[in-house]
């Protein structure tokens, strides 16, 4: 056996001895009394009886240490800024914003909502949040009205962090018009908006709720608001990602659990050394933007990278520069961009000195081998491709080169990693396959690790029914993914099992797209799939039956509504969710019993064979999609 394979073992059959080990990487306030309390499955409460804080972790321990070393850096190739904070300033920083934060009324438990481009306000408002004990629920900048107001309804927060705008390819995108549709949309008001105004976009006040963050903070210029110890089990965070209904599903994480199995992964898979930077060019809207922009490299007592901007302006070398500035060991990526950076010039890719450079970290899409070996060779550095979800907080497979440093594989995101006891099950009969190169759903017997999910936010029925099923004598979650294993152990993913489909890197339900794109009074009926793109992985494409389709005759028309659902779809959901394309349709082929059969649509747009039609009602449906397609 391997030395990773016996460390993954003993993660598994001495879970308590395992995880208990790992807890010495953070501080502790109290000490936990139980490792894991499992006596309510699929429940896990991990460190019960521990006291702890994120912030703590984050920020003020390496104070003693490493005061003066970067904490922070904030670059935006939008507007030019680039500052930075050094753990002391950090620290300063985040002690106002909490203090601005109780000021207007926050108190632990209470949930603030961070609708926030990336800029560092945002990160002082997340670790805000952990120091006093509220709850921060971040939605992406990308997101738009009827999202955000699904959201502020499901996380029902005290208090609004946003700014005026955000940029995009020196456009300037507004946020205040889109919160304050939001907020009129959703039932639940906040009490209080704070807004941080980078004079980029005018900004309406409403008097009495919407507050000016600069002025505040220099009120509490001098603050100092110690960290409040709460329970390991204490959330943290909510966040919510898109599953097959069309209502967002807000994760809940908890604090110590979380903590530990971030600074575990950045010792175990990600090598992060204190004192060194670690540039992750996510969002904080995402995942990987809680994980390994803010809170991973920072509990690491690692300086973390904080980009807003595309990594081809003012050209496809500005990644590259920051990592020979800023000397960043550790880098994290999604495969759309590293394919967005193909098609430029590979000469930006030997501009820059990248000695320090250990690896690339890539995750959130499959990795494509051509995409794999271009920057592997490119860059000269090992490229990991990890797997995970919003869910789970942290890599799920991946290869834990601080363990046993092992060879990647092409197309494999690697083995399974410590914590969690994969299995692939038979997707009819639900038995485990044990064999090689079988496929199956990706299932992991419960507990979850620490890090991942506790339950879905004020819903731990939903939690239970999405996500659980029995099996004799234990449960198993569903990652909603197809994976196969092959002989040396290695893990392939083959796509979701269900109707979540995957746009560069940011996860969609189809349903919410058709939803939205339902409202548009010309539509009577709509289905959208996911469809292979070069680029992005996954776009999204609408077929439409139109309610009055008899102005549809000629392409300037079709264009036209086209062009009005798209529309739609941006106001309502954003860009992210707009569908490459809108095709309009007689009849949507759905089963006998009226099924849509989304997957026999998203079969023959790939040019693939849809499978099985015999339960199709007409035939003609499919052919019209075809020949739309095909044309
Ligand atoms: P999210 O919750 O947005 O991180 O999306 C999680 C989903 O993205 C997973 O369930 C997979 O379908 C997909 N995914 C994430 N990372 C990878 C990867 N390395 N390879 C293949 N698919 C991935």
């Amino acid at each position: 056996m391997t030395r990773y394979a016996e460390f993954h073992r003993r993660s598994i059959t001495d879970r308590d001895g395992f995880w208990r080990e790992q807890a010495a990487l953070i501080d502790w306030q109290r000490p936990f009394d139980q490792v894991c309390d499992y006596s309510h499955p699929p429940f896990a409460r991990w460190f019960v009886g521990g006291q702890t804080n994120l912030c703590h972790n984050a920020v003020d321990r390496h104070l003693q240490d490493r005061a003066e070393q970067n904490a922070l850096i904030f670059v935006s190739s939008e507007t030019g800024e680039e500052e930075v904070y050094s753990f002391r300033e950090l620290h300063a920083e985040v002690q106002r914003m909490a203090a601005v934060l109780q000021s207007l009324g926050v108190k632990q438990g209470d949930r603030v909502l961070v609708y926030m481009p990336m800029i560092p306000q945002a990160a002082f408002a997340m670790l805000a949040c952990v120091r006093i004990g509220a709850i921060h629920s971040v939605v992406f900048g990308g997101f738009a009205s009827v999202s955000l107001a699904s959201r502020i309804d499901d996380a029902q927060p005290t208090v609004i962090v946003s700014a005026d705008a955000g940029s995009r390819a020196s456009k300037v995108v507004a946020y205040k018009p889109l919160l304050d549709e939001a907020i009129r949309l959703a039932e639940w008001k906040p009490a209080k908006v704070l807004l941080v105004d980078r004079r980029m976009a005018p900004m309406e006040r409403v008097a009495g709720r919407d507050e000016d963050h600069a002025a505040l903070r220099q009120q509490h210029i001098d603050a100092q608001v110690p960290c409040v110890w709460v329970d390991a089990t204490h959330p943290s965070y909510t966040l919510y990602t898109s599953g097959t209904t069309g209502r967002p599903k807000g994760v809940q994480r908890d604090t110590g659990g979380y903590a530990v199995a971030l600074a575990a992964s950045m010792k175990h898979i990600f090598l992060g050394q204190p004192g060194e930077t670690y540039f992750s060019t996510s969002d904080i809207g995402w995942v990987v933007g809680h994980s390994y922009i803010v809170y991973g490299p920072l509990i690491a007592g690692m300086a973390t990278i904080m980009y807003e901007g595309l990594p081809i302006r003012p050209d496809a070398g500005i990644w590259w520069s920051l990592v020979e500035k800023y000397q960043v060991t550790a880098m994290f990526s999604a495969p759309t961009a590293v394919r967005v950076l193909k098609k430029q010039d590979p000469k930006y890719l030997h501009q820059y000195d990248l000695s320090s450079l250990r690896a690339l970290f890539l995750a959130g899409e499959p990795l494509d081998e051509t995409t794999a070996k271009w920057i592997a060779d490119g860059l000269g550095r090992p490229v990991i491709d990890n797997y995970w979800q919003t869910e789970t907080g942290w890599p799920i497979l991946a290869i834990a080169n601080g363990i046993e440093p092992l060879p990647s594989k092409f197309g494999s995101p690697g083995f399974a990693m410590y914590g969690y006891d994969i299995k692939l099950l038979d997707e009819h009969t639900g038995e485990e396959l044990t064999g090689a190169n079988q496929k199956g759903v990706v299932v992991i017997e419960g507990p979850l690790p620490p890090g991942c999910m506790q339950t879905v936010w004020r819903d731990d029925a939903r939690f239970v029914k999405t996500y659980w099923h029995s099996v004799p004598g234990k449960m198993v979650y569903t990652t909603f993914d197809w994976g196969i294993r092959d002989e040396d152990g290695y893990y392939f993913i083959l796509g979701r099992t269900d109707d979540v489909i995957n746009v560069a890197g940011h996860r969609l339900g189809t349903r919410e797209i058709e939803e939205s794109i339902s409202s548009h009074p010309n539509v009577a009926e709509v289905a959208v799939v996911g469809v292979a793109d070069q680029l992005k992985g996954q776009v999204a494409m609408a077929f439409v039956v139109a309610k009055d389709a008899s102005g549809l005759t000629d392409a300037a028309a079709r264009m036209k509504l086209e062009g009005e659902i798209m529309k739609t779809v941006d106001e309502q959901l954003g860009g992210v969710a707009r569908p490459s394309r809108v095709h309009f349709v007689g009849v949507l082929p759905k089963t006998r019993s009226g099924k849509l059969l989304r997957r026999a649509i998203q079969a023959v747009c790939e040019q693939r064979d849809p499978g099985d039609l015999t339960t199709i009602e007409d035939p003609s449906a499919l052919q019209q999609i075809k020949d739309l397609v095909c044309a």
